[in-house]
């Protein structure tokens, strides 16, 4: 059973709070460090396993420094991302470049870093052989279409964008052997956080199956198989973590069976989460503004959905604690809003919560991934700070808040007034 604790005090946050305003995303950087190691300590036994941080989940240096010091690689899907993998240290095969529906330019970049390409679609090894020839390294990513049930996020893998179907995996790993292609990879990612440990034993069998397949068919030897992200996190009170060990121990025991047993050892296991590894260690901090009574209790806050979608985008459920109130009766029923112009701008529909006042902090939990990161400018709101709880209980400002000369940093004005 997760207990939804703080590791921050109140007047450590109203600290905060005096030099930078809220809203903001902080990160704890010893939750991320501790649970960065029992991930590596759990899959220890695993020849070469490495876990390649998706950079979309936070992508902030300083949070990326944290990964890259605790031996992770970078998972990338964009130019940018690729740029701020390489910004932060993390180069050459340490960065898996897992995108899709590429553009040239983003191949053209990962190939100058010597980053491992993960192709998303049978047309791109022709695409990428003709914007830079081919790698000595390729992956694949593997759609098993209805072999698989996916899950509300990520949706059916029958009517994903993603991946190669299991023919083309047969037909593409032929076209790259024969184009002098010397080293193998299979990716799949199927599932987007999924609490039950059986999934990614599950997925590990197939690919491991996969692999032996078409090893045996091709006489290919593959180097690695990459699980994707996809871990989830206990964002609800009752729910439990997801059981990293009892998910290695049977990915092991299934290794030993089909891999060992199979003749194709050594095989290296990567995985590429966000979610698992920031998530549950960023809080999103924000005040109350205004009370409202309609026809339902409102709480006003002066975070909204820019700061944090996933509420409004999945109706994901973000635990909030008021603090100080911590052990008052939740004796209230409530919304808690942003100021958006989109009804859909809540971080909570009839939530519990104790009484509140204007002023009150609230801090909403699970937002060191993909929070921040989802933020956006509409309505012209801006993006909030980002702070990083040091191990030695300091503080630094990781990126600064947004100001209105930000909002308008692509706008020039001085033709409208010219004529
Ligand atoms: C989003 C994504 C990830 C990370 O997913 P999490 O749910 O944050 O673990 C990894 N790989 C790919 C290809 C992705 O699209």
């Amino acid at each position: 059973m997760s207990v939804k604790e703080l590791p921050f005090s109140k007047s450590l946050i109203e600290k905060i709070i005096e030099e930078y305003p809220t809203p903001f995303h902080v990160y704890d950087e010893r939750g991320i460090r501790e649970n960065a190691k029992r991930l590596l300590k759990a899959f220890s036994w695993a020849p070469g396993f490495m876990e390649f941080f998706a950079v979309k989940a936070t992508p902030n240096p300083y949070i990326m420094k944290i990964c890259r010091d605790e031996g992770f690689g970078a998972d990338c899907s964009s130019l940018p991302e690729l740029i701020l993998a390489e910004r932060t240290g993390i180069t050459g095969e340490k960065i898996m470049f897992s995108s899709n529906n590429t553009p040239p330019e983003e191949y053209i970049k990962a190939r100058e870093f010597g980053a491992v390409i993960n192709l998303d679609d049978i047309t791109h090894i022709p695409f990428l052989e003709k914007t830079t020839g081919l790698p000595d390294v390729l992956s694949f990513r593997y759609n098993p279409g209805p072999l698989r049930k996916g899950n509300v996020i990520i949706g059916k893998p029958e009517e994903a964008k993603y991946g190669f179907t299991r023919e083309q995996l047969s037909e593409g790993y032929r076209i790259i052997r024969d184009m002098g292609v010397k080293r193998f990879g299979l990716h799949a990612m199927v599932a987007s956080n999924e609490l039950d440990p059986e999934y990614f034993i599950e997925t590990a069998r197939m690919l491991f199956e996969v692999v032996s397949e078409i090893s045996r068919e091709l006489g290919i030897q593959f180097e690695f198989i990459n699980l994707g992200g996809g871990f989830g996190i206990p964002y609800r009170p009752g729910q439990k973590p997801i059981d990293i060990d009892f998910i290695s121990k049977g990915i092991e025991g299934v290794y030993h069976i089909i891999i060992k047993n199979g003749g194709f050892h050594p095989l290296k296991i990567f995985i590429e989460s966000g979610r698992m590894i920031t998530g549950p260690y960023g809080f999103l901090v924000s005040k109350v503004l205004h009370k409202k009574n309609i026809y339902k209790k409102y709480i006003g806050l002066d975070a909204s959905m820019a700061n944090l979608m996933r509420p409004a985008l999945y109706g994901a459920y973000h635990h909030i604690t008021v603090l100080g109130k911590e052990n008052l009766p939740a004796s209230g029923i409530y919304d808690v809003t942003g100021s958006l112009c989109e009804n859909n701008d809540k971080f909570a529909i009839d939530r519990e919560l104790p009484e509140m006042d204007t002023g009150d902090i609230m801090v909403i939990h699970d937002t060191g991934a993909h929070g921040h990161a989802m933020g956006f400018n509409y309505n012209g709101k801006l993006r909030s700070a980002e702070i990083l709880l040091r191990e030695d209980g300091s503080y630094t400002c990781i990126r600064r808040a947004e100001t209105v000369d930000d909002y308008f940093a692509t706008l020039d004005f001085t033709d409208l007034h010219r004529a």
